[in-house]
């Protein structure tokens, strides 16, 4: 496993790290969510994905538990969580960035995961109707209070990011140190193209998500919709339909025999590819199995195969 600064700061991140979006609490009970965090810790996997929002807090409260079991040393993995959507459903507790949800969010993830500080924070979605200089006090008041150690934004435009950095370096503040973007090879933009000036110029460090596209990039979709599948839990029919796009499919049968010649699967293709980009600090990992989690690891060695030569085939085929 390697392990890259988180952009500028001195932070360093195993190249794969593992999220719990979706799989903790509706695939993954407390005993199968601690042997994926078994298995990535085993493997050198350092950083720990997740968010307040995640199956309404459970996420959080399932880490907790399964980290407090193993007994693992603090200082030697980073977990994060994210704020936007809330948890309840008053007018200063969902859908916002404002000063009041902010510091209120933090105490109660802290309290779900069991722990006296996050390591990353993330402004889950930009908010429109909050003051950005109000959003960035409350970000960087919590990194000044303990209760988190780097803060930064995930999914917001180049421009958004930019107006944060500057008024926190106006103001001496905390500065937004990482993105955390979709990036697979079917959504490249925003990593390759929108933000490519902000690496140099604010040192931006960036914790990338799907990089299966929900399981697509492994094939598993190409006979239609496997049974236990996310594409068949209820409530993500929204993602069935997207793993189902016949022009995602035809892509997908085109990678297979580079995956072939490479002697791999087409899920460790997808996530090497992303994270043979050296702007990824990290590609954050989803798995319902410790099965799926320990084949996705096996990327690491993947990486090293993809030649320039290799790299021009699959951009042929993925262009977007
Ligand atoms: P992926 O695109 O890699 O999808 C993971 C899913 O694909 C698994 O849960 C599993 O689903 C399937 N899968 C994974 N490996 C295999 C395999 N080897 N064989 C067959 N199927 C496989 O990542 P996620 O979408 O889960 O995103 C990763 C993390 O990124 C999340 O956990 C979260 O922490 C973060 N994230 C952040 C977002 C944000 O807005 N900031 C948004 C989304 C995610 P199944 O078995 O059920 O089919």
């Amino acid at each position: 496993m390697e392990y890259r600064r988180l952009g500028s700061a001195g932070l360093k991140v195993s190249e794969l790290s593992f999220g719990s979006w979706v799989t903790f609490h509706s695939q993954l009970d407390d005993r199968r969510a601690l042997d994926c965090i078994r298995v990535a810790l085993d493997s050198g996997i350092n950083f720990f994905d997740n968010a307040e929002g995640y199956a309404a807090g459970e996420s959080e409260v399932i880490m907790g538990r399964v980290f407090k079991k193993l007994g693992v040393r603090r200082s030697s993995y980073c977990v994060s969580t994210k704020f936007y959507w809330g948890l309840h459903e008053g007018p200063n507790e969902k859908n916002t960035l404002n000063r009041k949800y902010l510091m209120q969010a933090i105490d109660g993830s802290l309290a779900r995961l069991q722990l006296d500080c996050v390591d990353l924070v993330f402004c889950h979605r930009p908010d429109p109707h909050t003051p950005i200089e109000e959003t960035v006090r409350a970000m960087s008041d919590m990194v000044t209070q303990g209760k988190a150690l780097y803060w930064g934004t995930s999914e917001w435009s180049a421009d958004q990011i930019l107006e944060a950095w500057r008024v926190a370096d106006r103001h001496h503040l905390h500065k937004p140190q990482m993105e955390q973007p979709q990036y697979n090879l079917f959504v490249r933009d925003k990593v390759e193209r929108e933000f490519s000036s902000l690496y140099s110029e604010i040192g931006l460090g960036l914790t990338t998500w799907s990089p299966l596209a929900s399981g697509v990039l492994t094939g598993k979709y190409n006979k239609g919709i496997p049974k236990g599948s996310r594409a068949s839990l209820s409530g993500y029919e929204w993602i069935a339909e997207r793993v189902m796009a016949k022009e995602k499919l035809d892509v997908v049968r085109q990678l297979e025999p580079i995956a072939r010649e490479l002697e791999c699967t087409l899920g460790q293709l997808a996530i090497a590819w992303c994270a043979a980009n050296r702007n990824v600090s990290t590609v954050i990992l989803g798995a319902s199995s410790s099965e799926q989690l320990r084949e996705n690891i096996q990327s690491c060695a993947v990486r090293a195969r993809l030649t320039p030569e290799v790299m021009g085939k699959i951009n042929a085929i993925v262009t977007e």
